[in-house]
């Protein structure tokens, strides 16, 4: 029996990952769930899988949280705040860290993780482009294993020797004889829309995504294409490569889900349903496989199958988070800081869909030159990227 801690189990990729969970009983226990502030649905998971453990953020929800699990005659011991979180994804039972809160929330609770040397299964990027260098760098020093869950790094990573996939941190992709990272985006729903109806885009239209169900967050990222930015960042650290190896190549169909390019031509590739049940069950499974839920490909009633190259008309924040790659970990940290803000805003009818890129844009001049290297600097530059682009909002772009 693994003990399994899911961080962020209230949203989708968490009840993805409770939903693969729930088939192989045998085989994992939910040791701890956890999340922002919503009580009841944070009850129910508990009620349904009987988690030793369960946390929220908030401390008054925390507290409702407590009284309706004993209520309930529930054992459940609930802990709150980020102490609460960082501990259980510490605990010393815990075998396999689900690590999906959304946003820079979720860098703290991963780390913790990571400084335990557990098994992390991270769905949570952000943490990953804030920290980059200093999270690989913890991962090597405590011995911890880092599985992707983003449907592209898992595709990729499955597409790697196996030799390689046991050393990502520290191997050359050209020494396993790789030439390129094939990173594949969908294009999001606004990949054939008129440029000039941009500006008057609305929530509702931006997270309605094509192919996949996700949070609120990714959704728009996936619009802008600032998520496909966010795992260029990604892919650069967790498979120790340099901005150069890597292409993004609009695919709209989602089902080659990435490839990687050998030097002797052949180009291998992960392809699926896009439901990631799948990521999560292979990561879950590693080095071995097991059943997931999802339904089997039918080639037979595959139509299209096309790839284009993303314009930096139509997705200016790719760009930004391509030049940001290149300049270095302070431009990433404001750069994702800003577009947390920015999105946030979008979602809040404060901001048009066209001025994410501008904010975006003007976060990144601001601090690209700026130098981190410690946690300390990292945590301080992403609060102050935020209050630079919060200032922007009020004062006007
Ligand atoms: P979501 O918004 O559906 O869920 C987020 C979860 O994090 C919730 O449980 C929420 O309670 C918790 N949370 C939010 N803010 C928090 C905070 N301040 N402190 C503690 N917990 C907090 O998001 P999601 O779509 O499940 O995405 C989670 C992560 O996985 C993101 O980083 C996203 O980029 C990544 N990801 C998601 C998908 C997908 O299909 N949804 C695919 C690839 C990667
Ligand atoms: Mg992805």
């Amino acid at each position: 029996m693994r003990q399994v801690v899911v961080l962020g189990s209230t949203g989708s990729i968490g009840i993805s990952t409770l939903s693969v969970l729930a088939a192989h009983p045998q085989d994992y226990q939910v040791l701890a769930l956890t999340a922002a502030s919503q009580v009841d649905k944070l009850l129910a998971q508990c009620l349904a899988v009987n988690p030793r453990y369960a946390a929220l953020l908030d401390a008054t929800a925390a507290k409702a949280l407590a009284q309706a699990l004993k209520q309930a005659g529930s054992k459940t011991e609930v802990l709150s705040g980020i102490d609460g979180l960082c501990q259980l994804a510490a605990h010393p039972e815990a075998d396999i860290v689900m690590a999906a809160i959304v946003g820079s929330a979720g860098l703290l609770p991963t780390l913790a993780a990571v400084e335990q040397g557990k098994t992390v299964l991270l769905a949570n990027k952000e943490a990953l482009v804030m920290s980059g260098e200093l999270f690989i760098n913890k991962v090597k020093q405590h011995g911890a294993t880092l599985l992707p869950i983003d449907s592209e790094h898992n595709a990729i990573f499955q597409c790697l020797p196996s030799g390689l996939q046991q050393h990502t941190h520290d191997q050359q992709l050209a020494d396993f004889g790789i030439s390129k990272i094939l990173l594949t985006g969908s294009g999001g729903p606004f990949l054939t829309k008129p440029l000039c109806e941009f500006a008057s885009i609305t929530p509702a239209q931006a997270i309605a995504h094509p192919n996949w169900r996700m949070g609120q967050k990714i959704s728009v990222d996936s619009a802008t294409m600032m998520n496909k930015g966010l795992e260029f960042i990604e892919a650069r650290w967790l498979f120790n490569c340099q901005p150069a190896d890597i292409e993004v190549v609009i695919h709209p169909q989602s089902i080659i889900h990435s490839m990687v390019q050998y030097t002797d031509g052949s180009v291998l590739a992960q392809l699926g349903q896009a439901d990631m049940r799948t990521p999560i069950a292979h990561a879950l499974a590693f080095p071995k496989r097991m059943a997931s839920p999802v339904a089997p490909l039918n080639f037979k009633q595959m139509r299209d199958f096309t790839f284009s190259e993303p314009s930096p008309e139509r997705y200016p924040n790719l760009y930004l988070a391509m030049a940001a790659c290149a300049q270095g970990q302070g431009a990433t940290t404001a750069l994702n800081a800003g577009n947390e803000i920015a999105v946030q805003a979008f979602l809040d009818g404060q901001l048009s869909f066209t001025d994410i890129a501008r904010l975006n844009q003007r976060c990144l001049e601001q601090f690209s030159g700026f130098r981190v290297s410690t946690l300390d600097d990292i945590v301080a530059l992403d609060a102050e990227a935020r209050q630079y682009a919060r200032s922007l909002l009020r004062k006007g772009l």
